[in-house]
């Protein structure tokens, strides 16, 4: 499929654009970010509305009950929104540490991360889970640390804790003028320029007033009152010894995080943040490991990192979430699938700008689209037309947790059969089977334990199927292969398990760490991979 539009203005496109997610632990305050960035964009707008979509939100997601139930966010969703001459993605990434499987498929779309801290509590378990997910991808991370208005702790204890957790140095870009109810303003190191705010008559629903001067300006010590000019300009001296100058090559290689302060809640530096972020993130075209494929190419392509169903259990529809990586695509275009090469139509694309849905007529290399997904799609496809493109890396966890699904009513198999298969192809689960049973009590596997309260939930109230989940005493699971293989061995062993997962492969369960180091020194000969064969 041939496009109209010229390359140079597809180059265009794809260089305003910047996707990127938010990584923090739950609390920090990423909701509140997310919104306030989409007010920033002008997504939304003024009093009010901030929590007229916080109920929105909610609608959006009511397909989830169990969701409202726990106060959690389980799906992750995509924003897009314009700001100034940049087009935003922004992928929402769920905070529970057991959805974080989908979290990281979820980085893989991503050309960048924006990490939220709070100013109290600094580097907390999650964050570090999914920075390392970030590092292995060497994406560029951009640090802020939140909720300045109230005390915390020093910046420069905060700059050493990042280091020593995470390894990675950072420079701060703004540094924080006072703290707690004195937080007035930011400093703009690269400018060398105070941002004073006016905190006057908001509370963080509307984009708040800034006053900016030059830090010698004699204005700028009457803003900030002697004291604290004078204790900016000692913090100013400290710093310029204690982090690393800014080296935009070495934030883009993900050695250096920028780093930004300020407060979600009332606004404080969150525009001085979105400022310098857009100017320092990467677009597509720059960001390092999609090198194999040229953004600019004119060819479309793209891959699917997310399958979502039943997003509105009325329409039973089902949603595969796909980055494009090169070209344009265009509404109901003809494209290729690399797993089998069939043509397929994508058809009744969306696009996510705030919370509706609307049709895209066309979207570029790092978009984000929502494709109608009649049951093509598996996590990790590669789309393409023209000459066929590399495969798109998407990290893999092999699941921690079995269960044996029991179902309580007979006749109701078939929509057990059709809900697993469902769920499964989203990812939520992985659906083995036990060799001599056929499809009699599968065996499902999951990253996180909560998932299989999800898939109980689910399998009741989108396909009316009650099972119970009958928990397998194993930790880990390998495909085996290689010369030599029996089968029969590791089914007599009752520290091991065979099943088959849903190419017919078999998949060996180990009770603990002690079986799988043991079977791997019995039998030195096979490959005991985390991933399908192949993969
Ligand atoms: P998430 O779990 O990371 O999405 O966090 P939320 O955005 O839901 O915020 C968690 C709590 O922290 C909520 O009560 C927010 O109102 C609060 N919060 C978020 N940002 C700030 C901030 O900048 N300052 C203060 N004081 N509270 C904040």
């Amino acid at each position: 499929m041939s496009t109209d539009l010229s390359s140079k203005k597809i180059a265009q496109e794809v260089q305003r654009r910047r996707t990127f997610a938010i990584i923090s632990h739950p609390d920090a305050g990423k909701t509140t970010m997310t919104e306030k960035l989409l007010l920033y964009g002008g997504a939304i707008h003024l009093a009010g509305s901030v929590k007229s979509r916080r109920a929105a939100k909610h609608a959006v997601s009511d397909w989830m009950e169990l969701e409202q139930q726990r106060g959690i966010s389980i799906t992750s969703s995509v924003l897009q929104f314009p700001y100034g001459d940049y087009a935003i993605n922004l992928l929402d990434t769920p905070g529970h540490a057991d959805f974080s499987e989908d979290t990281y498929r979820t980085l893989a779309a991503a050309d960048s991360a924006v990490m939220l801290m709070d100013v109290a509590k600094g580097v907390e378990p999650q964050t570090i889970k999914l920075f390392k997910v970030c590092a292995m991808r060497k994406l560029p991370i951009f640090t802020f640390v939140n909720k300045m208005d109230r005390y915390g702790r020093p910046p420069l204890e905060l700059m050493e804790e990042i280091e020593d957790i995470l390894g990675i140095r950072s420079c701060p870009i703004n540094w924080p003028i006072g703290d707690g109810k004195e937080f007035k303003g930011v400093y703009d190191r690269l400018n060398d320029k105070i941002i004073v705010f006016d905190s006057q008559g908001t509370h963080g629903e509307s984009i708040v007033e800034e006053v900016t001067v030059d830090l010698d300006d004699p204005r700028a010590e009457q803003l900030l009152g002697t004291d604290r000019y004078l204790k900016l300009l000692d913090d100013i001296e400290l710093l310029d010894i204690a982090g690393d100058p800014f080296d935009l090559e070495r934030v883009r290689a993900g050695e250096l995080t920028p780093m930004f302060f300020g407060s979600a809640m009332t606004n404080f530096g969150v525009g001085p943040f979105l400022k310098a972020f857009v100017e320092m993130a990467p677009s597509p075209a720059e960001a390092r490991d999609r090198a194999e494929i040229n953004p600019t190419r004119p060819e479309f392509s793209g891959f699917v990192f997310k399958i979502q169903a039943n997003m509105n259990p009325a329409h039973r529809d089902r949603l595969a979430f796909m980055r494009i990586t090169s070209g344009v695509f265009e509404k109901d275009m003809q494209a290729t699938l690399k797993r089998d090469n069939r043509q397929l139509k994508l058809a009744y694309p969306q696009t996510f700008m705030a919370s509706d849905r609307d049709v895209a007529q066309r979207a570029f290399a790092g978009d984000i689209i929502g494709l109608y997904d009649p049951g093509h799609f598996r996590i990790g496809d590669t789309l393409f037309t023209g000459e066929p493109v590399e495969e798109t890396e998407i990290p893999r966890f092999s699941p921690e947790h079995f269960a044996v699904v029991e179902i309580k009513e007979a006749l109701k198999r078939k929509q057990l059969t059709k809900g697993l298969d469902q769920l499964s192809e989203e990812g939520t689960i992985q659906v083995f089977r036990q060799p001599h049973l056929g499809d009699l009590d599968a065996v499902v596997g999951a990253v996180g334990i909560l998932q299989f309260e999800v898939l109980q939930h689910r399998l009741e109230n989108e396909y009316k199927v009650k099972v119970r989940l009958r928990p397998l005493n194993f930790k880990h699971a390998r495909w085996v292969d290689g010369e030599g293989f029996d089968e029969d061995a590791f089914n007599r062993a009752d520290y091991t398990k065979v099943l088959r997962d849903r190419d017919d492969l078999p998949i060996v369960l180990f009770r603990n760490d002690w079986a799988l180091n043991y079977c791997s020194q019995q039998y030195p000969g096979l490959r005991y991979l985390p991933n399908p064969p192949g993969t």
